[in-house]
């Protein structure tokens, strides 16, 4: 057991399930959540503590995962923080923002690390995330224990603000591929081709990726959609990759329709849809049921 605190701020999809790893390896662990019932059930079934945020705040290594930085920004300006302590952001957030972040916590003596991570609910649930992280080495170093504990791949990718990088741009190519795995099958569907023996030759070729092989499969094509990952989290995602692109002066096509298609698609959809209802879109301009 490790004699470190340790506490997870924002208890929504990930942190729920991310948080709740944490009492097999921490002795003590803190939870706290916007609306506090979530928090005093994590408790009940996990063995966490929920407390107060300036309590929460003040554990060894702090925890956060938020919809997005603005409002991780916003927790931080509201709390007094510990001198030593790291705090590891797992909300997939602004490069920018994670570097101001880093620059204004370093002046009171505590790390900030952006530790964005991949592998949706499910990898939340078997500590099985990837986690890409931005930040000081010696903090990285420090905090890995934690990070192990929700962890498999856990990778440092250079300086404040990397780790979001990483994760802005592979969101980015899952929602290219969306898109595109979309469109594909509308048009063998136009063509009379059955999309479940088409899938299968396609996950066994060089066109396969997980939204071939997963999500279209487990949420498009069997109409369930399920809400794990929502669609303005994936917009979010999509438009943090674009200012990247800009920032940097470069020709991406790609990327910006996409980011349209992205936008467009979150526009029109119902108030908590998942990010598979990009399909959806696809359906209402072809007139064609991807199933
Ligand atoms: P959810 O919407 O499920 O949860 C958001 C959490 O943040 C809730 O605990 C919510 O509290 C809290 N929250 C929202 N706004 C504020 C605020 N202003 N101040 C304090 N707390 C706030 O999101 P997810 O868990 O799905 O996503 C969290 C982050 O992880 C996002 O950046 C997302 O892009 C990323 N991510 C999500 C994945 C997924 O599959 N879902 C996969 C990988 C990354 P309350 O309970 O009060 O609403």
């Amino acid at each position: 057991m490790n004699s470190l605190s340790v506490a997870f701020l924002g208890l929504g999809a990930m942190g729920y399930r991310m948080a709740a790893h944490l009492p097999k390896h921490f002795q003590q662990v803190f939870v706290w959540n916007r609306t506090a019932e979530k928090a005093q059930q994590h408790a009940q079934t996990y063995g966490t503590q929920a407390v107060t945020l300036q309590e929460a705040v003040q554990a060894d290594l702090i925890f956060s995962c938020l919809p997005t930085s603005a409002d991780v920004e916003k927790l931080i300006a509201s709390v007094e923080l510990k001198q030593g302590s790291i705090w590891i952001d797992c909300t997939s957030g602004v490069p920018e923002s994670a570097k101001k972040l880093a620059a204004q916590l370093k002046q009171q003596h505590i790390d900030y690390l952006d530790a964005p991570v991949s592998g949706q609910t499910i990898g939340a649930e078997n500590a099985t995330l990837t986690i890409m992280v931005g930040g000081n080495a010696q903090a990285f170093e420090r905090a890995l224990p934690a990070m192990n504990a929700i962890g498999k791949l856990i990778k440092h990718v250079g300086e404040s603000g990397a780790g979001f990088a990483v994760k802005a741009v592979n969101n980015m190519l899952m929602a290219v591929h969306l898109c595109a795995a979309c469109e594909g099958a509308t048009t063998l569907k136009a063509h009379g081709v059955n999309l479940a023996e088409a899938f299968e030759c396609i996950n066994a070729s060089s066109g396969q990726s997980t939204v071939t092989s997963n999500i279209l499969p487990n949420r498009v094509f069997n109409r369930r959609f399920p809400l794990t990952f929502a669609l303005p989290l994936l917009a979010k995602d999509t438009g943090i990759a674009l200012d990247l692109v800009r920032e940097a002066k470069l020709a991406a096509p790609v990327i910006a329709l996409s980011q349209s298609l992205v936008q467009a698609a979150n526009g029109v959809a119902e108030d908590n849809s998942d990010f598979s209802t990009v399909a959806k879109m696809y359906e209402s301009w072809s007139k064609i049921t991807i199933e």
